[in-house]
């Protein structure tokens, strides 16, 4: 099958240009492990300065706007990003579901207007706790992907990223076997609306994955590398999450 990893650290509301050193030591690390795809989905004010620093490492942007341009004050499109020098983008992390009401709809919309900019598209769905103590967090999730899926989806240009809610900055992480399970449960669902290209499509986990359970993490069957939210902060810290993935 062969599906390349992807390790992924997503800064949220971190850096200043002062940080722009540790930018240019996880491309170095990037660079000394090709066999794993690195990048950092940075504040939109550093994409520019990092796009000069990355090394081996793409650089990726944490949201975009679903419109080319227009009226839309505050906000930056995919066409932007892309400009600056991004070539990725998340769309749909739980934090905007959530702090910007972002529905599965608007996911799909955002997805479709970063492809249409050249952007590839990392799309986060996960569970809320509640829903994991319901007992029904695959149907759940499996739900949400396919009602955020955009038109078109494909693995030459979309991974998913599945996120616990409750793992999120939290130190808690499902158990192996209930991340298993969701995953062969998220490809299946890929599969229904897919078919054979769900097999090349790169599931990554999210939530508080660090270089202590990273190994263990990305040696899950259907776990194709990881969205890295705290640990991606420094090189020192993403090393061994990189390592791990290698
Ligand atoms: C994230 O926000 O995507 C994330 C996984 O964060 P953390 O690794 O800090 O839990």
């Amino acid at each position: 099958m062969g599906r390349r990893k992807l390790v992924v650290g997503n800064w949220k509301m971190n850096g200043l240009r002062a940080q722009l050193g540790e930018v240019e030591a996880i491309g170095g690390l990037a660079r000394d492990h090709a066999a794993v795809e690195v990048g950092l989905c940075l504040p939109a004010t550093l994409i520019a300065a990092a796009d000069g620093v990355k090394g081996g490492a793409f650089i990726g942007a944490q949201d975009c706007h679903m419109k080319a341009n227009g009226a839309h004050t505050g906000c930056l499109s995919a066409v932007m990003l892309a400009e600056a020098g991004a070539s990725w983008t998340i769309v749909g992390h739980s934090e905007r579901r959530q702090d910007q009401g972002e529905t599965d709809a608007d996911i799909a919309a955002k997805a479709l207007a970063a492809k249409a900019a050249g952007l590839k598209v990392i799309l986060c769905v996960g569970e809320s706790l509640d829903v994991r103590d319901a007992g029904n967090a695959e149907a759940v999730v499996s739900a949400q992907l396919l009602a955020s899926l955009p038109e078109g989806a494909a693995s030459d240009w979309l991974a998913i990223a599945y996120e616990p809610i409750w793992a999120i900055g939290t130190g808690r992480i499902p158990t192996m076997e209930a991340v298993a399970t969701m995953h062969a449960a998220l490809r299946a669902a890929l599969a229904s609306r897919i078919g054979a290209d769900a097999d090349a499509m790169r599931i990554l986990y999210g939530g508080s994955m660090n270089g202590d359970n990273a190994a263990e993490l990305l040696a899950i069957a259907d776990v194709d590398g990881g969205l890295i939210g705290g640990a991606s902060l420094t090189a020192e810290k993403f090393a061994p999450v990189i390592a791990a993935a290698a």
